[in-house]
């Protein structure tokens, strides 16, 4: 829980985390170094003070990082009130502070015992010592977005299945205005030709959706931007099964359709005056006597035929059928896809960035605008006419893997190009950032991170 209050008011009750970017203080008897936490005992009340370095020389990022590894820090386990004073006023700082509470601090321990007396942060309560402002209601409200999103992503396979995520959908967009759902099941897709997305099913015993919210709160004149989610609740890579230290992680392969339930959940909470379709591709790449087999050619509901080079390359072909229906029959003016779609975009960037593409520069520059200004990162990488060769078949009118070796992040967007139908379009691939392995990285602990949540918000609000 968080709260803001002006003025700290250093009841015994609390303990006062003081973020200091230089020595005022006369209680402390030398500089900190960043990162650095000094502890002073106050009869009942512990007083942390919190070393960010040198102001000047202090990132947003840096000083997430360091809200976050002060509230996690062992003085604080057993302390349920926290004041925290944040070194400066300053509203992007401020705002920084709060998401190093709110995104820094979660963790994923639904299944995990706890010890008696432990306080985690989320028990704890949290007051920011700066005066209540509506942009920093905004940013805990874009933080528990994320926080959905994380939990959807952390969750075990065989819960968040294609029905739970319709649940969180109908749950969140109850009882609001201006808002239509279609659901399109095995027995709908079957029958309007989503055969892309059936085949990518066909071993799993789940249920396969295409879930589209409408939501109508724009202007009547004002077209509908369109954001898509890839949502593989499991990825065994089917028949090209994926190997020992690459499959353990694939409950997260629903990333882009989880990004899009805490998105709708912000859009809602906000309540954004735009006109949207918010859209999850659901299925489960499963492995079995039904799975679709590499060598098939199908054809998907654009009419285009589609050889089979690899099942593990299957988030294109869900994605394909989603964008052809979406645009056939809610002909949105701009689509933005967000998808854990290639390992090889965690090869080019790493976990950090998220990979974007568009055929658009002015969206590409308005989306990366929203990630710099998040720190929900993303880096553009190209598409280009050319590129369309690597993805052609002998038998069919495209292949669903590359003939070259290198740019699987590139061919992967090219391949979701072909399906735009020239409708301004952008791509993120979130397959490094949407999770933190281990120790976890940046302020993030370890577990689903809720990348494109926060930059997509941004962008919708401001675009
Ligand atoms: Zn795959």
């Amino acid at each position: 829980m968080i709260s803001f209050r002006p003025k700290a008011k250093y009841d015994q009750e609390s303990s006062v985390v003081l973020l200091t970017s230089q020595q005022k203080d006369k209680r402390l008897k030398k500089e900190l170094e960043k990162g650095e936490v000094f502890p002073v005992f106050e009869g009942q009340r512990l007083v942390l003070f919190v070393g960010l370095g040198k102001a000047d020389q202090l990132t947003l990022t840096d000083l997430r990082i360091q809200v976050r590894k002060a509230l996690l820090s062992s003085y604080l386990k057993k302390i349920k009130n926290v004041e925290l004073i944040p070194h400066t006023k300053e509203e992007e700082a401020v705002k920084a502070v709060i998401e190093g509470v709110l995104i820094g601090t979660y963790t994923w321990d639904k299944y995990k015992s706890k010890e008696k007396d432990d306080k985690t942060v989320k028990d704890k309560h949290i007051t920011i010592a700066v005066d209540p402002k509506k942009e920093y209601e905004q940013t805990v409200v874009i933080c528990e977005g994320l926080q959905l999103t994380r939990d959807l992503v952390n969750d075990n396979a065989d819960l968040i299945t294609s029905e739970y995520l319709e649940k969180i959908v109908r749950d969140l967009i109850k009882g609001h205005k201006n808002i239509f759902l279609e659901v399109l099941n095995k027995k709908e897709l079957k029958a309007k030709g989503l055969y892309l997305h059936l085949a990518v099913n066909q071993g799993s015993t789940k249920e396969p959706k295409l879930i589209i919210v409408k939501y109508a709160s724009g202007k009547k004149d004002e077209g509908y931007t369109a954001i898509v989610g890839k949502g593989m609740t499991f990825d065994t890579g089917g028949i090209n099964l994926k190997s020992t230290n690459h499959i353990e992680t694939m409950k997260i392969d629903m990333s882009g359709a989880g990004a899009v339930c805490g998105i709708l959940k912000n859009v809602l909470k906000l309540r954004l005056k735009k006109n949207l379709l918010l859209v999850l591709s659901i299925a489960e790449n499963a492995i079995g006597s039904k799975a679709y087999k590499p060598g098939d050619v199908i054809v998907g509901y654009a009419g285009k035929s589609v050889e089979i080079g690899n099942t593990d390359a299957e988030g294109r072909l869900v994605l394909a059928d989603a964008f052809s229906y979406v645009f056939k029959n809610y002909k949105p003016t701009k689509m933005i896809d967000i998808a854990t779609l290639t390992g090889a975009c965690v090869i080019a960037l790493g976990f950090d960035y998220s990979g974007l593409f568009s055929n658009s520069d002015e969206l590409a520059k308005d989306l990366l605008a929203s990630a710099d200004k998040t720190d929900d990162r993303a880096w553009r990488l190209p598409i280009y006419p050319e590129i369309k060769e690597y993805i052609k078949s002998p038998i069919a009118d495209l292949k669903n893997i590359s003939s070259i070796r290198g740019a699987g992040a590139c061919t992967a967007a090219e391949f979701l190009h072909q399906f735009v139908d020239g409708t301004t379009w952008a791509h993120l691939d979130i397959a490094g950032s949407a999770y933190a392995e281990s120790q976890g990285r940046l302020y993030y602990g370890h577990g689903a991170t809720g990348a494109g949540v926060r930059l997509l918000t941004d962008y919708l609000l401001n675009n």
